[in-house]
């Protein structure tokens, strides 16, 4: 894999008189200086509202805000570019569609089904919509090595079933989920599904006609765009059937006194000024990624894994949440010291310079199932090598020492 360090000058530091060794890649991914640069070309030089002017500015900036939609069209097969709504992320895009068909098609004794794996992003607007509804919440469980129990999918997806929504890959067990064949199970019992692709879309090739996904949320910022900006893939069908839940500028066909029309997709579901810049920047996330190729940043995760996984468990000492099988395993890994609490452990790596995230991950149901109350977790990404993994088992080693 090509040596990326020219691109991210932030991972050319020390922290605490080690080198960064930056493996939190899950909670938010670097930015390379292709995206940087991009947000800066465009306050200097492009800088307006889109849409609305006939000046040269603002035509810049509409031109490059809709190339950026194309570009993520592109990055994930959606038919065209009116199925991608820009969204603040993953969060604001599944409760868009909690608060949009959700609201309209979930009635009392309907059934939504989620999975135990969720994040509390794609878990918490489903549970508050099923309390609203009086509908009634189904998780479907986990196999003994922590991937999604398809048999326990066939059995909570039934004909009560409006909306199945599930992660495509594990923030905390690092695994790839069945997308596709839950897809299928939902629409056979005429339920829609709803993927969330916050880890998935930045470390696999995404396609989301092949899973035949209703919907499917991401963020910018986890695949090195900036934060604050996401996508939402919606099949045009639905989108154009569904009413949007915010109001104002931009989404707007006519205004009358006592009501009012909206315009086409996707603006329909974009109201008030957007992150334009955001955009534009995640357009530039995408031509980075695609300039490498989402099949080899696949593999280079895969390749640090295949390195890393089987020497984290040849240590007794450490327990390892998710598949022990490396080729079931994404670049995220949960674990703890046995005995040590995450955060002390995070902590001692952060002062040999190796940044991992310690806490519930926001997926409590899924810690509560793995009877624990935290995990560390380290996360890797294309710009991370085998010597990051070296110094991640050296700090390991070394917390573990300190703490005994
Ligand atoms: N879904 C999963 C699986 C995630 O890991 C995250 C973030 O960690 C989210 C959703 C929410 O993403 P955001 O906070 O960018 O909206």
């Amino acid at each position: 894999m090509t040596d990326f360090t020219q691109d991210f000058a932030i991972l050319n530091q020390r922290v605490n008189d080690e080198p960064l060794t930056y493996l939190d890649n899950a909670a938010t991914a670097q930015k390379p200086q292709q995206v940087i640069d991009a947000l800066t070309h465009f306050y200097q030089h492009d800088n307006a509202n889109v849409h609305r002017g006939v000046h040269t500015l603002a035509e810049r900036a509409t031109e490059q805000y809709e190339a950026a939609r194309a570009k993520v069209q592109h990055f994930i097969n959606a038919a065209e570019p009116a199925e991608v709504i820009f969204t603040k992320g993953a969060t604001d895009g599944l409760n868009l569609v909690a608060s949009t068909y959700g609201e309209a098609h979930v009635q009392a004794g309907d059934e939504i089904v989620i999975s135990i794996m969720e994040h509390h992003s794609n878990l918490i607007p489903w549970q508050q919509l099923a309390l609203k509804k009086h509908a009634t919440l189904k998780y479907i469980g986990l196999t003994a090595d922590g991937e999604l129990d398809l048999a326990d999918a066939a059995k909570k997806i039934t004909d009560k079933t409006k909306i199945v929504a599930l992660t495509h890959a594990s923030n905390v067990l690092g695994t790839i989920t069945p997308l596709k064949q839950v897809a299928k199970l939902a629409h056979q019992h005429g339920a829609i599904i709803v993927g969330d692709g916050a880890q998935a879309a930045p470390h696999i090739k995404v396609d989301v006609q092949d899973l035949d996904v209703d919907f499917y949320a991401f963020s910018g910022h986890k695949m090195m765009g900036p934060t604050g900006i996401g996508a939402l893939y919606g099949k045009r069908s639905l989108l154009d059937a569904t009413d949007p839940y915010q109001y104002g500028g931009e989404m707007i066909d006519f205004v009358n006194l006592y009501d009012s029309t909206w315009t086409e997709l996707p603006w329909k579901f974009e109201a008030g000024t957007q992150n334009i810049a955001g955009a534009i920047g995640l357009g530039a996330a995408v031509d980075y990624l695609e300039a490498v190729g989402m099949d080899q940043v696949a593999a280079h995760e895969q390749r640090l894994v295949d390195y890393l996984l089987p020497k984290m468990l040849d240590l007794d000492y450490l327990e390892i949440y998710g598949p022990h099988d490396p080729a079931k395993h994404t670049g995220v890994i949960a674990f703890n010291i046995k005995g040590i609490h995450p955060h002390d452990v995070a902590t001692a790596l952060d002062m040999e310079g190796v940044a991992v995230r310690a806490g519930h991950h926001c997926a409590q149901p899924l810690m509560k199932e793995l009877h624990q109350v935290a995990t560390a977790r380290a996360s890797f990404y294309l710009y991370n090598t085998q010597a990051d993994a070296d110094r991640l088992l050296n700090a390991i080693q070394e917390a573990k020492e300190f703490f005994s």
